[in-house]
């Protein structure tokens, strides 16, 4: 009985070795190395122009079609320097810098292009370039963001954003989420979102006022209490 159980354990033991270990589909964190998410839309790129000039599928204002955006931020973004600074500081100091925008994916290969060209360096789809778009709760009605999913899977530090949503990405993946201050003018064209929405009437969904979201940039805390950072750049020049 104990020598049956001796070529079992033997067994076993054989068996074990023979497995190769489980290999990490994702590469092993380098220590002291940060990775940087970004959001799109009034992060790095002022896309006012863009959404304003594209075509709507339904009169649902919402209802843009995004195959259009997505191949036109050539034409009518602009990159938001600032950011494209702290971008190329990031990168230079050796940090992974990643990008994950709520627009729906159609000819996302152009995004990809175009903020290449833009920054210097090659954002690629599915690699550092990803379409993580809203999702409607069947029972709520409500649409959520699904950008902490990608920001969990890529192991993300840090993740700048300008809307609420991006913040509460950045809270439900348990990470630092830092305010990009969204340009006058684009919160003067799409204010909700945005502080809930200072230029509604006030309500359980737009609580905060021009003069609290002017509290929050003077104290450098959001309502969720992430940090703020303010951009300042010239008026931008669309090439049409
Ligand atoms: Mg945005």
């Amino acid at each position: 009985m104990r020598s049956l159980k001796l070529v079992i354990l033997s067994v076993i033991i054989v068996v074990t070795a023979c497995v190769p270990p489980e290999v990490s589909k994702t590469a092993a964190p380098v220590l002291g190395q940060l990775k940087v998410g970004f959001d799109i839309d009034d992060t790095i790129l002022f896309s006012r122009d863009n959404f304003l000039k594209a075509p709507h599928m339904s009169d649902d204002p919402d209802h843009v079609d995004f195959g259009w955006v997505n191949t036109h931020d050539s034409l009518y973004s602009v990159t938001i320097q600032p950011i494209a600074e702290l971008i190329k500081y990031l990168r230079a100091g050796g940090h992974k810098v990643y990008f994950i925008t709520a627009r729906p994916g159609i000819n996302g290969e152009a995004v990809g292009r175009y903020l290449s060209h833009e920054l210097g360096f090659p954002v690629v789809l599915n690699e550092n370039l990803f379409f993580s778009a809203k999702k409607k709760d069947p029972v709520s009605g409500h649409r959520f963001t699904t950008k902490h999913e990608r920001i969990s899977k890529l192991g993300l530090h840090i993740f700048y954003g300008d809307s609420d949503t991006d913040m509460i990405a950045a809270s439900i993946a348990g990470i630092r989420g830092v305010r990009v201050v969204r340009d006058a003018r684009s919160v003067e064209a799409y204010s909700r979102n945005y502080f809930g929405d200072t230029r509604s009437a006030s309500g359980p969904k737009a609580p905060y006022a021009e003069e609290d979201y002017q509290k929050f940039l003077s104290n450098s805390v959001g309502p969720y209490g992430e940090t703020i950072y303010p951009i300042y750049f010239g008026e931008p020049v669309t090439r049409d």
